[in-house]
């Protein structure tokens, strides 16, 4: 123990009433996490004094880093003239006219509170627009912890199975059979497979969940051919194609499937359109967004959810989605080349196999140097696991926050000399790795 750790003190008390000392297993550190105290643009303070360079972002979220100056404006303004109401307010309004605009995919939307609940809802849309059970999804790729969407997120080998049919794995314990036997797992980017797999389950499956550039899958893009097939194949057999973009509508004002090429029935959004605050929509075409529709009767999908559309989220959202222009996108463009460039540098530099995968602002480390098109291509190893949990220490011991497993998002207050910073960090960090032969 290291009695002038604050971050230690706060776990030893937090262990006390909170499961391990914690409430949100992506942020968990061994043997304890640093806590925050607060935040400016793209550097974070912790309790001990330490100053990071963030480069997570609270998961992809802060695309304009902390305390930008307009989005608190926009939040402490309402925050004076009510939090939330037991009304619809104008605010909703106005962020949804903004992404109808920005999205093409999205003619109609519903905000949520979360993306794993925009997920939810978008599953419970394609069901019952289609009158279908089943879903399918990616394997090994995450949208959050609704039963069937989290259905071989993470899959170990072990479990992986066939892999032109790879097995529907339940990711919690306790997870009812009847989740897993309605999803069908895909793999990622193998156009033939998921083809057969889509047109065996045809006349059970309501909808196509994908993420186009999925972090746990790699952050690798979904290729064009693969797009083409699963929208010409999913329009042909009547199934819903619902494309997650809870984390890359980062990655421009239509998010991914406007750099992608493809236009899906129904989007999942999240993160970034908050401004800092938690929310979630699923939007989509409007016949199929009709099953929320209440003004014939009681809808298809009843929605509600007490902090739905809460005008704190909702101006603060919008204040963040009016920063996005095209120069602040080409900013966070330049950015990600460069520090994808300069890491894979540091890999040669150092001499350990490794590589920066990721599109525009978002940004995955491997310890892996084959090129990677799958979800098992992509899979670490034990020991590089174990590696990357090492590097992810010595650039945190330096003043860089990063994912434990090596995720990577930047944020528009983000300066060329902050890319230099963390490219040099991540130079000392590969060669503690190669002087201790860690891999
Ligand atoms: N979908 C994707 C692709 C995500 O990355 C996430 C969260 N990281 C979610 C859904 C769930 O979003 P939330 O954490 O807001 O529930």
């Amino acid at each position: 123990p290291d009695p002038s750790s604050r971050s230690q003190a706060l776990h030893t008390r937090a262990k006390r009433s909170l499961p391990g000392g914690n409430t949100r297993t992506t942020v968990y550190l061994s043997p304890y996490p640093v806590y925050a105290a607060h935040g400016a643009g793209c550097r974070v303070h912790d309790v001990d004094g330490n100053v990071l360079i963030d480069c997570i972002n609270n998961f992809t979220a802060l695309i304009h880093g902390h305390a930008h100056p307009a989005l608190a404006a926009a939040a402490h303004r309402q925050i004076d003239l009510g939090t939330a109401f037991g009304m619809p307010t104008e605010s909703e309004i106005a962020l949804a006219e903004l992404l109808a605009e920005r999205v093409p995919g999205i003619e109609h939307i519903r905000f949520t509170n979360s993306g794993t609940e925009a997920v939810m809802m978008a599953l419970k849309a394609a069901r019952a627009f289609t009158g279908r059970p089943k879903i399918a999804k990616v394997e090994g790729a995450y949208h959050g912890s609704y039963d069937h969407a989290e259905t071989s997120l993470d899959a170990s080998p072990a479990n992986w199975g066939d892999a032109a049919a790879p097995a529907s794995v339940a990711h919690s314990q306790g997870t009812p059979q009847g989740v897993t036997a309605d999803v069908v797992v895909l793999p990622f980017n193998d156009c033939p497979a998921t083809e057969a797999l889509l047109r065996a389950h045809a006349a059970s499956l309501a909808g196509v969940l994908i993420d186009l550039l999925p972090n746990r899958v790699g952050l690798i893009p979904a290729s064009a051919g693969y797009l083409r097939m699963l929208r010409r194949v999913t329009a042909e057999l009547g199934i819903l194609l619902i494309v997650d973009e809870v984390i890359t509508l980062r990655l421009a004002p239509g998010g991914a499937q406007s750099r992608l090429g493809v236009t899906p029935d129904l989007t999942t959004v999240g993160k970034i359109m908050g401004g800092g605050f938690p929310v979630g929509g699923v939007g989509g075409r409007a016949d199929v967004m009709a099953v929320f529709d209440p003004t014939a009767g009681r809808p298809a999908v009843p929605h509600g959810g007490t902090f739905s559309a809460n005008p704190v989220s909702m101006v603060s959202g919008l204040a963040a989605m009016q920063l996005l222009d095209d120069t602040v996108y080409a900013q966070l463009d330049r950015h990600g080349d460069m520090l994808r460039q300069g890491l894979n540098q540091a890999f040669a530099d150092a001499g350990i196999a490794g590589q920066a995968t990721g599109l525009g602002s978002l940004i995955k480390l491997h310890l892996k140097a084959d090129k990677l098109t799958s979800y098992r291509d992509a899979y670490p190893s034990p020991a590089q696991a174990r590696a990357m949990a090492r590097f992810n220490r010595e650039m945190l011991n330096r003043g860089v926050l990063m994912a434990s497993y090596g995720l990577i998002a930047l944020s528009s207050p983000m300066r060329d000399q902050d890319i230099a910073q963390i490219v040099e960090t991540a130079h000392d960090a590969l060669n503690v790795l190669r002087r201790e032969e860690v891999l």
